[in-house]
């Protein structure tokens, strides 16, 4: 048994929460030695072309919508459980999903760079003698090149240059100490649950107009959640942080690999399907998904169709908020209600290659904070340096929420021109040149994402949550947004993909006496717990004097038709 599976008790999490945080890991570490140790390596890629769905409807027992980490791990799983009658459908023309790099810039041998336009860090590894995050698993199977992000190598700057404000880290350190006290609390206790700005404010950190502390702040939470803490809940937003960086390390490793981040879920594909296995489907935009008591009828955009036994969807949260897939019936409202208030987060990385690096070579991150505008170009973080595209000259900065969507609506140049002039801000005494490449994706208008990942809003609860997994009769729903524990991360979405696979695997093949439904496996769990009705806290008597409720809310003699 895990220390996580522990019944919790205050003390506990203490320490479980007690320390903190980004800030701890001043040496570099190096990961790029799997190379020369001959890892495993992911084989050809096995992609069909795009088959004449038109002319068929496939009959499987299990459908699996989208082909990014959980579609591939829930295959993994049903083909662990003998189960290989399956079909993996994805719109894209390749495997991995919200895991895309592409090239940019270029070497000295003319060919590009491969950079990630989504996941790029495998976030929290392991301890020596403590589990490991099945990502870093799978990274080191696959050799990914990789190299330890130093949050420590960080400068700091204004709008009038280099500032120093780098105590205040020291600041928020302390505030998030208590504020991570506070969130063993609430859960020990069944206390109720609030924004993570009100715990911010609670433990003393109130940034309000000091721009430096507002920098410190989105560097802490806004660049790991793509939301302000005053729509972040509390309590998940927490536990979201601790499961993964305290239960295996709070290591981050960046992920430069040439084949790409998403070689480790090829790899994995690899070991189940065959060169142009007619079991993957890309290219081949599901349309609407009809589903019973029997069976699930999937149909696609050129008509082609399957019938299945079960199906998977492993669309992103902004997918099923913005009714790109019919499902028939509608949705119920249990489920509809929480996939409605859930988060969709948007975080956007602006690529630049000079011909000259004018920044500090030796420092992974230059934090910006604006005068006006929080959040404005916060993070610049060079990839010039040692472990990473060495003297490439590249340099990005990321901005989450609000600035993502403004920034992805407006033309490249404008964009260009606003990061140009923060550049020149911070490096006033350089002559910064026009960058010889330029990039960015528009993650909020992908069709097949409407954003990078989810974040817990305020008012969540964990039963609400789970209305978001739950199967509607033969339908699943499984991805990182289905996570509880890993929701945003990588590894978030390897187990939802697992979890689906695995219990389908048990429904199809009955009931086994030798796995019973534990943590280690849900093979024998069988269909998800849903809640479809949830109570507020306040009964209707309880709108009364005592509360400061003097009439009733139903009075209608002031409103006229
Ligand atoms: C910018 C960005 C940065 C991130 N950084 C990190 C990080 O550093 N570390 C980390 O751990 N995680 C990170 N993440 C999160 C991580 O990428 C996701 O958690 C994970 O990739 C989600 O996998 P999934 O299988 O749940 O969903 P997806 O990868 O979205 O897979 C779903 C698939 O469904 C397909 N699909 C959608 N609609 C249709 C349709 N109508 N028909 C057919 N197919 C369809 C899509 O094409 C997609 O391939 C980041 C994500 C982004 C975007």
């Amino acid at each position: 048994m895990s220390t996580l599976d522990k019944p919790a008790n205050a003390a506990n999490l203490t320490v479980l929460h007690g320390a903190s945080s980004k800030m701890r890991f001043p040496t570099q570490y190096l990961f790029t030695a799997y190379w020369a140790l001959g890892a495993h390596r992911a084989a050809a890629i096995p992609v069909a072309d795009k088959v004449d769905n038109a002319s068929q409807c496939h009959k499987t027992k299990v459908a699996i919508l989208g082909a990014g980490v959980a579609g591939i791990t829930a295959a993994q799983a049903l083909v662990n459980a003998s189960v290989t009658d399956f079909r993996i459908v994805d719109r894209n023309d390749y495997i991995g999903g919200r895991v895309k790099h592409a090239d940019f810039g270029k070497q000295v041998d003319g060919t590009p760079y491969t950079v990630e336009l989504g996941a790029n860090w495998v976030q929290g590894l392991g301890s020596p003698g403590g589990p490991e995050n099945p990502i870093w698993t799978l990274a080191k199977k696959y050799g990914l090149q990789n190299t330890y992000s130093n949050y420590s190598s960080i400068l700091t700057y204004d709008e009038e240059g280099a500032a120093d404000f780098g105590s205040l880290f020291d600041e928020m350190d302390a505030a998030y100490t208590i504020v991570e006290q506070d969130a063993g609390y609430v859960l020990t206790d069944n206390l109720q649950d609030t924004s993570m700005r009100a715990a911010f404010s609670v433990a003393g950190w109130k940034p309000k107009k000091n721009m430096h502390q507002q920098a410190i702040e989105w560097w802490y939470w806004d660049w790991e959640t793509a939301y302000p803490p005053e729509q972040s809940g509390f309590l998940y937003g927490i536990t979201g942080y601790n499961l993964t960086f305290y239960q295996w390390s709070d290591e981050n490793n960046f992920v430069t690999d040439s084949r790409g981040f998403n070689a480790f879920i090829i790899g994995e594909a690899t070991e189940f399907l065959g060169e142009n296995d007619p079991r993957l489907l890309l290219k081949t935009m599901v349309k609407s998904v009809a589903y019973g008591p029997d069976g699930v009828n999937i149909t696609f955009e050129d008509d082609g169709c399957i019938e299945a036994e079960y199906a998977i969807t492993t669309f992103s949260i902004g997918v099923l908020q913005n009714d790109i897939v019919e499902f028939k019936p509608q949705l119920p409202r249990w489920k509809r209600e929480a996939i409605e208030q859930y988060q969709m987060g948007t975080y956007t990385k602006v690529f630049f290659q000079f011909n000259e690096t004018f920044w500090d070579t030796n420092t992974q991150y230059f934090l910006y904070a604006d005068a006006n505008h929080r959040g404005y170009y916060p993070v610049w973080q060079s990839l010039d340096g040692p472990g990473f595209h060495e003297d490439s000259h590249i340099i990005f900065v990321t901005v989450v929420g609000p600035e993502s969507y403004r920034i992805e609506e407006q033309p490249d140049e404008v964009t260009k021109a606003e990061c140009l002039a923060v550049l020149r801000a911070m490096f006033p005494d350089k002559d910064i040149p026009e960058p010889i490449d330029f990039m960015y994706p528009r993650w909020s208008t992908e069709e097949w994402a409407f954003g990078s990942y989810s974040n817990w809003p305020v008012g969540m609860t964990l039963e609400k949550h789970q209305n978001i997994r739950a199967n509607v009769e033969r339908l699943w729903f499984a991805g990182e947004g289905t996570s509880a524990q890993y929701y945003g991360f990588l590894q978030g979405a390897w187990f939802e993909g697992r979890d689906a696979g695995q219990r389908i695997a048990g429904l199809i093949n009955g009931p086994n006496q030798e796995v019973q439904c534990n943590s280690e496996t849900t093979i024998d769990c069988g269909p998800q717990a849903k809640y479809e009705v949830l109570h507020g806290t306040t009964f209707l008597d309880e709108f009364n004097i005592l509360n400061g409720w003097l009439v009733s809310s139903f009075l209608d003699y002031g409103y006229e038709e």
